[in-house]
Parts: structure tokens; sequence; C-alpha cells
């Protein structure tokens, strides 16, 4: 099995709804998404995958849906405000936490075609969470494999 890893940086704001804490007010974040990728072969150039389509696929969509965006459940009272200032912000069915977010990068990641096998976001430096799905075959469970838990939102 070979694996590699890209990290990508991208700057963020959410909050939470539903929710009892600080992370209901809208805050943002210096985000850090890990993007790992594994094969147990490798392409006639000797890779996973190339860095550089990488870098030009999903960093692509991370700067033009997520960098510097609110990301907000969709339902959330604030997208109104937001689009009436002619704003953008990326709207998702699930709250905005950690790992919703982390999914919903490993399902882009995915669905552009590269072989992810998980994706950790850190919201700060000493908080992240990762998405990996179960293996085939496993008993789901309605967990995602690989969340760690968050004892405080920030
Ligand atoms: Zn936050």
């Amino acid at each position: 099995m070979y694996e590699i890893v890209k990290h990508i940086d991208f700057c963020f704001g959410h909050r939470l709804i539903d929710y009892q804490g600080k992370c209901n007010q809208p805050h943002g974040h210096n985000g850090r998404v890990e993007i790992r990728l594994a094969s147990d072969t490798l392409d006639e150039m000797g890779m996973v995958a190339d860095f550089r389509d990488v870098r030009h696929s999903i960093q692509a969509w991370i700067d033009e849906y997520l960098d510097h965006r609110m990301i907000l459940r969709r339902d959330d009272p604030l997208v109104e405000a937001i689009q009436a200032l002619g704003q953008h912000a990326y709207l998702i069915d699930d709250n905005p936490t950690t790992e919703n977010l982390a999914r919903l990068v490993f399902e882009q990641t995915r669905a552009l075609g590269f072989p992810v096998i998980a994706v950790t976001l850190w919201e700060t430096p000493d908080s992240h969470a990762t998405y990996a799905p179960p293996p085939v075959g496993a008993p789901a469970n309605g967990q995602p494999a690989g969340k760690e838990a968050t004892p405080a939102r920030t």
C-alpha cells in the first residue's frame, strides 16, 4: 500500500445551530485539511497521484467554494442575511462541525476521482476531526470511522 498526504490551508467561517455554547456565534478559523490518498499500485509515473493534480483540482475546489466563505447549515437564518448583502455562503445539510466538514472534503475528493482514504480537518492547531468511511463489508454503526471526540468547540 502506498499513501500520499496533501495539506491544504484555508480560512472559513461557520456557526453551529441548536448548540449551546459560543460556537453558535458566527466565527472563523484558519483551517487545515490533510487529505490521505492510497493505492496498492502506482501509475506509470510511479505515483499514487500527482501532487500537482491534487493542487489543481481539490485545492481549486476549496479555494472556490470554501475559502473565505461562511459555511452554514442550509436552514440557518443567517443565510438569508448574507445573501441579501450579496455575499456567498457554502450551504450544507448538516451542522458545519469539524466532523461534517471533513466528510464534505472527503466526498468532494472522491467525486474528483482521487483514491482518498481519509480526510482530517484541523479547526485549530489542537482540535481536529477525521472522516474515513468504514471498510467495505464492515457493519454500519452510524458513526464515521476515525471520528475523534472534540471536547470543546471553538
Ligand atoms: Zn468553529
